[in-house]
Order: C-alpha cells, then structure tokens, then sequence
C-alpha cells in the first residue's frame, strides 16, 4: 500500500466527523483516508455520512449571505468538506436553472411543476457537483491522479474537473457506454479503461486498482464526500424557490447517490432552521433495474440482498448492486416518499414530452424524473395543490441514439427534399397552409 493512501480527507471549516451508515459508529474527521473510506464493520459497504457543526455554520448559510456568494455551487461552501484557502475548478459549476412549467403542471394535475435544469452542467451533467469537490480535495491532499468507474457521466464529469485542474484521471467504463459520453472521457485526456462486463463489474476493478495505486478514489458512495457534492442541488432548488420547499422532488436513480445527496442537502436545511420540513423524495428505476425498488416495495435489508442482473436503455441509472443503497432508501422511508419503476418505453417516451413541454433535452435517466412523475399521477398519488419538482439529471446529447429511438414512429422524421424551387414545392405541400 502507498504512503499516499494514509493521507486525511481534507474537512471544512465545520465538519465534526463522520457517521457509519451500518453500525452508527462515529468517525473522527482525521480517520477518513483513502485506506479507510469506509467504516471497518462492513467493509467496502460501511458507508459513511459526513456531520457538520449546524450551530456555527449558520451565520455563514444565512438567505443573505448565500445571496452574495458565486453563482455555483461554492455559494455552499460553508456546509462543505473543503477547507476556505482549497482552489476549486474554473468551471462554473451548480446554481443551474429553476424553471416553472404551468403545462406539465396542467398535464399532471398538480398546482406546481419546477424543473430543475442540471443539463446545464459543465460536462452536462448533475455529476459535475460530485467530481468538482473531488477534484478540489485531491489538489489538497497532493494527489495528482483521480480514479472512478462509471456508466458515464461520473467519469466524463471527473475528466472535465480534472482537465480544469491539471490533474489526470483513470476511469473504468463497461463496454457499452454511450458513445458521446466515451468521446467526453478522450477529448478531455483521460485514461479510459472500457471493462468487457458490467458497471458492477467496473465498479469492482475500479476499487481494486485504487488499493494499490495512490489514487483519488471518486467512486460512488465508497466516497462519502460525494454525496456532499450533491446535495448543493437541494441547496439550489430551496433557494430558488425562496426557501419554500416542494411537496415532492422526483429524480431517477441507480446507484442511489443522488437521492441521498438531495435528502442530506433538504435535512441540512432543517437542521439549520432555514425550511421547515422535508420534501416527499420520488426514486425513479427503470423497470430492468429496479432493486430499490424492490428492496422499498417488500422491506427488504439491502445489505444482504444479492444483486440483480440490470438492464435499461437509461444507461446512467443501471445498476444491478446500488452502492448507495443505504442512503437511497432512507432518502425515501424518511421523507415519506416512495420508490417508484418505470418501463424503458416510457421513459423513452418523456425524452419528447419534456422537451416539448419545457424545452429541456435530457438523456433517458434525467427524463425518468418525468416518467416516474406521470406514473404517480396515474395512480392518483398526487393531489392537485402540489408543488413538484422534477430534477433533471443529464443532457439528452448525451445519448442521441436514445432520442432519435423515442422520436420515430412520430411521423416526425425528417424530410429528404432537393435545393431550389423543387425543395421549395416539396416544403409547401408537406406543410399546408394553417
Ligand atoms: C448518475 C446519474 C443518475 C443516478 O444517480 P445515482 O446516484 O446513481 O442514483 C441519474 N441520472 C443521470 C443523468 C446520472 O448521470
Ligand atoms: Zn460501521
């Protein structure tokens, strides 16, 4: 083992350590290291929350004082595991748009519908909020190199913040990754590893390699500082809504991070005293990767519930042993939430409807949010003066074979016609006059 591998997670300026998400055993700050991620009872599974001082970080998270802060997700950074002197990257990264959509609150039959827009990421991704403090904590520690496995867009969001930072990075993909997000990986000079297998598989070799090489390890959940990273997205939609919070936030998941990220960022705000409650968390799974759901539907222990074999079109939310599992499905008990599975057609089939309803492009995982939301609205889960919001995960440039796939059979495709006057007629008579 590397001397680099004994080296301290770096803490903020109010981190008081961390919590064993098995055993509830506390962690010291200082004990975090690259060696012991995770707590030492259940291994790679002993996944650890990161606590905070509420008390003396308030002045610093006060309505005011956020407003004066960047336009990113640094506006946070009081509540974050980043010392005051760490550089951050120079991508702007976070505080993405918030916009209402009076149709698909129409369509759905809430009073409320807030689509938060983390397509407009620097790598078009909600990873970005992950990988831009991983990047920033390895620059602190000295690391030159960073490490993930991914579906994708972990990997293309590590790359970029790595890129940005003058650091490398190592990254493990399964063979089958969408070929934009592959084409991220190269041009931002990573060293890409395509695993002939599954992301279960890339996750595993991904930790193997980073147990002897002095590597960042950003893998998902294993890093607890990840699910830091994103919950700023809660952060963002609570402020952009004034501190009033929806009734329910629906999101796709996988591995689970992300909705555990959005409810530690909603309980931090409640901690704090600044909301008053938590919003109902919606897990979205595609129906070939549905062990949260599972797992939520029948109660069952997530840590000894083998793996199932997953298989989606939503390439970023497959994942056949989600890692976060335990945070994923507290997200959800604890906010009186639900887990909810939908069909790969249909989640094909929100990629057009949010795009027409909101001009937002999202790839198949980001439109599951939408999928998941009329699949609560059909079986009359939600009641008409609701306030949802629908969180956005990634680009639909991402995965354009995915998009022309749900577009056709539309009577939508394009028309081949010839320059001039003969092209022309042709546009003429195949749109008639209104
Ligand atoms: C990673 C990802 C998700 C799922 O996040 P988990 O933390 O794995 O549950 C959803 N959508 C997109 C676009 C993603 O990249
Ligand atoms: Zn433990």
């Amino acid at each position: 083992m590397h001397d680099a591998q004994h080296i301290p997670f770096p803490q903020g300026p109010y981190v008081t350590g961390a919590v064993c998400q098995v055993c509830g055993r506390s962690i010291a700050p200082g004990e975090i290291s690259l060696s012991s991620l995770t707590c030492p009872c259940s291994g790679d599974n002993g996944i650890l929350d990161i606590r905070y001082d509420y008390e003396a970080a308030r002045p610093l998270f006060t309505p005011a004082s956020l407003a004066a802060g960047p336009r990113t997700m640094w506006r946070y950074r009081a509540l974050l595991p980043l010392p005051d002197a760490a550089d951050v990257p120079p991508l702007a990264t976070g505080f993405t748009p918030l916009y209402e959509s009076p149709r698909l609150a129409k369509l759905l039959g809430v009073a409320r519908v807030l689509v938060k827009d983390d397509t407009r990421q620097p790598t078009a991704s909600l990873k970005d909020r992950a990988s831009a403090l991983a990047t920033s904590q390895a620059k602190v520690m000295g690391l030159t190199t960073l490490a993930c496995a991914s579906t994708g867009n972990a990997a293309a969001a590590l790359a970029g913040m790595a890129a940005s930072m003058e650091l490398t990075c190592v990254i493990f993909v399964p063979a089958s990754a969408p070929q934009a997000k592959v084409a991220q990986l190269l041009a931002f000079g990573a060293r890409v590893f395509t695993v002939d297998g599954s992301y279960d598989d890339a996750f595993e070799l991904c930790m193997a390699a980073c147990r002897v090489r002095p590597w960042y390890n950003r893998n998902t959940a294993t890093n607890p500082f990840m699910t830091e990273g994103k919950k700023t997205v809660a952060f963002e939609i609570a402020e952009q809504s004034e501190w009033s919070i929806p009734d329910r936030v629906f999101v796709g998941v996988g591995d689970g991070c992300i909705i555990g990220g959005l409810h530690k960022g909603f309980a931090d705000l409640t901690s704090l005293g600044m909301t008053a409650r938590l919003p109902r968390l919606m897990g979205v799974q595609a129906a070939g990767s549905d062990f949260l759901y599972q797992a939520w539907r029948n109660n069952e222990n997530v840590l000894t519930k083998p793996a199932i074999q997953a298989r989606t079109v939503a390439d970023s939310i497959s994942a056949g042993l989600p890692r976060d599992r335990i945070k994923a499905l507290r997200a959800v008990r604890e906010t009186g939430g639900a887990y909810l599975r939908v069909e790969d057609d249909s989640i094909l089939q929100a990629i057009p409807l949010l795009a027409r309803s909101t001009g937002v492009f999202a790839e198949p995982a980001g439109a599951a949010a939408l999928a998941g939301a009329l699949t609560a609205a059909q079986v009359g889960a939600l009641s008409p003066d609701e306030t949802i919001c629908l969180l956005i995960t990634g680009s639909g440039l991402k995965d354009v074979a995915s998009a022309i796939q749900a577009c056709t059979g539309e009577n939508l495709a394009p028309v081949p016609i010839p320059p001039g006057s003969r092209g022309l007629e042709r546009v003429l008579d195949t749109l008639p006059s209104e």
